[in-house]
């Protein structure tokens, strides 16, 4: 039997391994490369027939980890994939939004437009885009019909082998898988959650395994204490707000939006932030995927699940406005004085776009990021600390304050991972291979696990290993 690294390889996208057996191919994850070095590697073709893969197991809906399903569909694959309840409700709106997004590179850059999102886009991509779109809804549509779920913690088959998801306490649905494949028993960790999180920190941890796909993002980081970064984020909106400026957080929008807006309501049910502030939500996508949080709320922090008791009461607050569609957008960038989650996360494309339009060069207001910027985005620009950037070819000034939170974390930092690997029993651990972070991250990481008699690998792409 062998593993194959295609994905996540020194490096954080492209989640994507194959499991094969002489009668089996299997898949864990397939998910998107993302950032200008390496996004042109999603229209390189699969290292596998997608015809010959019997069945997909999917951690949860990033697109660095599901992304690529559509493709997988697109060309063949019409085996099952699994995944849990809410992981399948919220994959159906990522999936879509991100094929909106392949056709309008597509069209765009047909007709002589540079695509939007990326202020670098590397040459090859931009070459790419041109001859083809990776796939369109159609797509996503016929790939959602090949879904199936399967609820935490339960055993479940499918031509012999044996599945279950754990819980990884990274974001809504998110799990690790454990596979027993011809008596050999895998886990794939999935992204692992901060236990940190309000919302989403309730991990299961695997007991037996002999190969453990591990991830390694905070490979000898640790995470900013939560309570000062809360305290942080509180003190600049204050601030801002005392000066009449707004509040503009870029975010993610699947987990990050949905945490901040739930931290947004605890601070205003304190009184930390007054009840006269509004507080906007900005993006129909983090609108539709926080309705995914209301509905599935029962997988939520049990804390939380007692003290709202629904799903409904968790992101509501008097002064909340989802702004549905675009001319409720247009009617916040009006204002001063406000608090606005919009996204893309990193700036690359959507409704913040307009909100830094309208606030980079006002002194009283501040950026707030509280994710991951890569480079070649408008978020990383920024926070290098640029005085000017361009958006939609415009000249912007940068005066507004800056203020970049890093407590916000949806992953394990260097000790929750240890303290993941550490319920799994030694003895029976064969090989532990480290994936989904930085080449320096995972040697940290690497070099704990061997101190404590872990035998640990970090594959390189495309890289087989008989197990
Ligand atoms: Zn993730």
């Amino acid at each position: 039997m062998k593993i194959q690294f295609l994905g996540a390889t020194q490096e954080v996208t492209g989640s994507c391994f194959l499991v094969k057996t002489d009668s089996m191919q299997i898949l864990v994850d397939c998910g998107m490369f993302q950032g200008v070095e390496v996004e042109h590697l999603n229209y390189e073709e699969f290292a596998f027939n997608p015809r010959e893969i019997n069945c997909v197991f999917l951690t949860h809906s990033h697109l660095d980890h599901c992304g690529l399903l559509p493709k997988l569909y697109k060309e063949g694959f019409r085996g099952k994939v699994y995944m849990t309840p809410p992981t399948r409700a919220i994959i159906e709106f990522m999936l879509l939004d991100s094929a909106k997004v392949q056709e309008l590179r597509f069209r765009e850059s047909r007709e002589g437009k540079k695509y939007k999102g990326w202020t670098l886009l590397d040459g090859d991509l931009a070459e790419s885009s041109i001859k083809w779109p990776i796939y369109d809804t159609t797509d996503v549509l016929g790939l959602l019909e090949l879904c199936t779920t399967e609820k935490f913690g339960e055993e479940f088959e499918n031509n012999g082998i044996q599945a279950k998801f754990l819980r990884a306490g990274h974001a809504l649905g998110a799990a690790s898988v454990l596979l027993v494949v011809e008596g050999k028993r895998f886990i794939f960790s999935g992204d692992l959650g901060n236990p940190r999180s309000r919302l989403d920190s309730v991990l299961n941890f695997p007991r037996k395994a002999e190969y453990i796909v591990m991830e390694s993002l905070y490979g000898g980081r640790f995470h900013e204490d939560r309570t000062l970064t809360e305290e942080k984020f509180l003190k600049v909106i204050n601030k801002t707000l005392s000066r009449g400026g707004n509040i503009i957080i870029p975010s993610f929008t699947y987990q990050r939006s949905q945490e901040i807006l739930f931290l947004l309501k605890s601070l205003t049910e304190k009184g930390n932030i007054s009840r006269d502030v509004r507080v906007f939500l900005d993006s129909p996508l983090a609108i539709n995927i926080t309705g995914v949080y209301k509905k599935y709320f029962k997988y939520l922090n049990p804390k939380v699940v007692r003290k709202y008791k629904s799903g409904e009461s968790i992101f509501y607050s008097p002064n909340f406005v989802f702004a549905e569609d675009s001319k409720a957008s247009k009617r916040i960038r009006k204002r001063r004085g406000s608090i606005i989650v919009a996204g893309h996360g990193m700036c690359a494309g959507g409704r913040i776009v307009y909100h830094l339009r309208d606030n980079l060069d006002d002194r009283r207001s501040s950026i707030v990021f509280v994710g991951f910027q890569a480079p070649g985005t408008l978020g990383r620009e920024i926070i290098d600390g640029k005085k000017e950037v361009l958006i939609e070819d415009k000249k912007v000034r940068v005066k507004a304050e800056i203020v970049k939170l890093y407590g916000f974390s949806a992953h394990a930092d260097h000790e929750g991972l240890l303290n993941w690997l550490s319920h799994t029993d030694k003895k029976d651990v064969k090989q532990v291979f480290l994936v989904h972070g930085e080449e320096e991250t995972s040697r940290n990481l690497k070099e704990s696990l061997e101190k404590d008699g872990y035998s640990a690998i970090i594959p390189e792409w495309k890289e087989e290993y008989e197990v």
